[in-house]
Formats: structure tokens, sequence, C-alpha cells
């Protein structure tokens, strides 16, 4: 049943590496709490530490940098809610766990522009970032590094270069990233960055909030002194182990990046040939290797979702993934594209066990789906 299914959901969650699996196992059989000083802790925080020592290589950041949460929303609520900021900058394509506590902040808010294309001038936090609120004390800015549902990569970098110059708080939301494209901490220059354990092929409820050696941040998390004092509470040492091992294995899989990209593009030339309306967002933008936003005029997401789903394959309408309801995409919104696309894209997401197999399995469905509407419309 399972073996018949074909998964193309890998931004919602992607399935458990076997090396996280194996990782996870094992740390199931260790009982010490990592603060204990006895043998059966130091053997939980050994585990620990490996597992940092295996995501910050992975985002080539140093150990002490990288803090674990328990996934990627805390992580994001802990800058944007750390009530430090006088104000705050950020677009309206960014994840639900950036906008929800963004708008319960007593920050100023600052809404940047995004283009038609899906992306954030360089200019805008220029414009914004310097006056008004942002002048009267420390500003933050959140511009998140690949978008969830169109795979649109920020210019980060660039943004991080202009944030530094004038010492705004950056931070950059990069659950998208890993096992697609490489990050380099260090050489970005961002202040602070999230990740996901789930989105790379860990558990979930596992993920980190890097900050770059020097930054202060208050803690969000507190009333214990785990994580040097950055994040109260027990350890997940079971899903940190997983996160570590799942790390690990995507650093190792040098050649992800071409091979999901090449993959992409066989479905993305299918789609094209199958159904010639339909619009692939941000096709001319910079763009992840593994993800397809696509929107065929007539058809609505929650239609496809569904017809696809009784088809055997997984795929997302939206961000849907945290409500189960189908709505307008607030990121394609964001972007100003009109209601036919907001209301009608889904998702297609290409991950670490993508094969040739699964984009010849989604095409022969999505052939007989877009016939048989064709069959429907002249009866
Ligand atoms: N940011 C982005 C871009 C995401 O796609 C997600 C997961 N949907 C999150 C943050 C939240 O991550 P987590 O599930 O680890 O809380």
């Amino acid at each position: 049943m399972i073996a018949s299914r074909t998964y193309l959901d890998h931004n919602a969650t992607a399935p458990l590496r076997p090396e996280a699996l194996a990782a996870m196992t094992a740390a199931m059989r260790v009982c010490g709490n990592p603060s204990s000083v006895h043998h059966e802790g130091r053997r939980a925080r050994a585990i620990i530490e490996t597992a940092r020592e295996q995501v910050a290589k992975l985002v080539h950041a140093k150990p002490l940098e990288v803090v674990f949460t328990s996934g990627a929303t805390e992580a994001n609520n802990w800058v944007a809610a750390s009530g430090e900021w006088a104000a705050i900058l950020s677009a309206g394509i960014e994840h639900d766990s950036v906008r929800g506590p963004i708008a319960g902040a007593s920050a100023a808010l600052v809404s940047l522009q995004v283009s038609l294309d899906g992306l954030v001038a360089v200019d805008e936090i220029a414009r914004h970032g310097l006056s008004g609120a942002a002048a009267m004390g420390r500003t933050l800015v959140m511009l998140q590094m690949a978008n969830n549902e169109t795979g649109i990569l920020q210019p980060v970098a660039s943004v991080a270069a202009f944030c530094r110059a004038h010492d705004l708080h950056i931070h950059t939301d990069a659950v998208q990233m890993p096992g697609r494209l490489l990050i380099d901490f260090a050489e970005l220059g961002v202040d602070s960055l999230s990740l996901s354990s789930h989105k790379l092929g860990g558990p979930a409820g596992a993920g980190a909030l890097v900050i770059r050696d020097g930054v202060k941040l208050a803690s969000f998390m507190t009333g214990g002194g785990q994580e040097r004092r950055r994040r109260a509470g027990t350890e997940n040492l079971i899903g940190i182990a997983g996160f570590g091992a799942a790390a690990e294995a995507a650093r190792n899989d040098v050649a992800t990046t071409a091979r999901l990209a090449r993959l992409r593009d066989m479905l993305e030339a299918g789609i094209r040939e199958l159904t010639p309306s339909a619009v692939i967002v941000g096709a001319a933008s910079p763009r992840l290797p593994n993800t397809t936003s696509v929107a065929v005029p007539g058809q609505t997401a929650e239609t496809l979702v569904i017809k696809l789903d009784l088809a055997g394959i997984a795929v997302s309408a939206g961000a849907a993934c945290s409500s189960g309801k189908v709505g307008a995409s607030h990121v394609l919104t964001a972007m100003g594209l009109a209601p036919e696309i907001t209301n009608n894209a889904i998702r297609l997401s290409l991950g670490w066990n993508s094969s040739e197999a699964d984009v010849a399995t989604f095409l022969n469905v999505w052939g007989e789906v877009t016939r048989s509407r064709a069959r429907r419309a002249v009866a």
C-alpha cells in the first residue's frame, strides 16, 4: 500500500532517512539526562554534542553557535518575540511561524514590498531600515532564504551585508535549504538562522536557532541552564540524535542539487507539455531545485490535491500543512498574483529519495486528471 504511493511533499515533511532512524533507535536506549554528571548523563551529553557538530557542519557554523530547539517554529518565535526590537521589517511571504509572533510583537511593524517575481529588494530594507521607529532602537529584519511554497530564493547575503553595515539584526528562516542547496552561515553574514530537522529527513519536533558568535539575544525559554543558558528545558535527546544524523547524511549527499534540479526540470517540462495553460510560479526567479508551484486555470488546488491523492500521489495546496484547510495562499497573495493563481496553485516538492519513477508516475496521473476534466467540460 505504502510502496504504491508517490510522495511529492518533502517541503511539508521529508521521509525519515535511515541514518536518522538508526541514530534515534540507538539514542532511545540511553537513559541519562545530558545535564547529569554521572556516566549515563555523559553518554547522553556526548550524543547531543555530536549532533551539534553535525548540524554545525551542515551549515558551516561553529558548534557553539547552534542552539537546539523544538523546531523552526520555536526558533522563529524566539527571535521575533524577543521584545528587544523597536522595529521589525518583514514581508508577507514569510512562514506563519514568523508572521504570527511578529503580529503580536510590541515593535513597530514594517511590511516590505514583494515583487511579482516573489523577491524582496535590498533597497526595500535600505528604504525602511534606517528611519522612523527603526532609527529609535534595535531593529530586526526577518527575511527567509527559500520560500516553502514556491522555492523562490531571497537575496539574503546582500541584505545581510546592508544590515551588518547599519547595525540591524538580520534573521533568516533557512528551513527549506538543507538537502537542496548549500548554506554557508559564516559567509552569509546573518545574525541568526532557523533550521528544522523534519525538512531534511530527521524527525519533527527538533530544530535549531543558529546564533552568530557574539550576538546577544535574550532567551525565549527560561528556567534552566541547558544550551549554555540560552534555551531552558531538558534536551530532546532522541530527536536531536536523529536531526544530527540527518544533517550528516544531507551533507554527504553532495550531488543532491543537480539531481533534484534534473528531476524538477523533467517534471516541469512534462507539465508544460500536458497542460500548456499551466502557470509555474516563480519560473523566472532564482529557486530551490526541488520545488514547483503550479496553477492550472479552472482547476482549484483543493480538487487537484484530492484527485492526485486518490491516484496515489501526495502533494499540497499552498502552505496548508498546519491546518489541513485549503484557501488562497498568503504567499502568492503577497506576491500580487491573481486569484486564479492564488487559489489554484499546488506545490510539488522533491527530496532525498525522489526518483525518475516518481516523476513518471506523477506525469501519467497528471495527464489523466487533466484529460478527465476536458471530457467533463464537453459533456
Ligand atoms: N519555516 C518554514 C519556511 C517552513 O516551511 C516550516 C515548516 N512548515 C517552518 C518554518 C516551521 O518548522 P517546524 O515544523 O520545525 O516548526
